[in-house]
């Protein structure tokens, strides 16, 4: 497996029109749109930093993957995602090393990119995304 950089690193927000100022105003960083993934119960914004992005995360229903991380921990980093050479390859070989993988098979996310998710327990709660552009 070829990790390639730290893709964008995923912040769940209240709402990203709420919440957006900080990144755009005070950093400067520039939004480029947003994009709702209606499977993950997700809108998603991409903020580029230099080599990696800023992904801001804000969920469309009460009971969604981010909405839940909220009630649970408050608004803040909710994944990090690395960039792969291969996310079929990468999922295969972390499979063989007994990685406990939330998708077993890459799926569809923003801008895209195929994606997939590690379970939080085999990463020291940190959830981890791969992701292939
Ligand atoms: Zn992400």
């Amino acid at each position: 497996m070829k990790i390639l950089k730290i893709d964008h690193l995923g912040i769940a927000v209240s709402s990203i029109d709420g919440k957006k100022n900080f990144w755009t105003d005070a950093l400067g960083l520039n939004l480029e749109g947003t994009e709702t993934i209606e499977a993950q119960n997700v809108t998603t914004a991409f903020l580029p930093v230099g080599e990696s992005e800023i992904e801001l995360l804000e969920s469309t229903s009460t009971d969604g993957p981010v909405a839940r991380f909220i009630e649970k921990k408050g608004e803040g980093i909710q994944h990090v995602a690395f960039r792969v050479e291969n996310i079929e390859d990468a999922l295969a070989e972390l499979k063989e090393k007994g990685i406990a993988l939330i998708d077993k098979t890459p799926r569809m996310g923003a801008g895209g990119a195929k994606i997939a998710f590690l379970h939080p327990k085999a990463t020291s709660g940190v959830l981890v995304e791969l992701c292939e552009r």
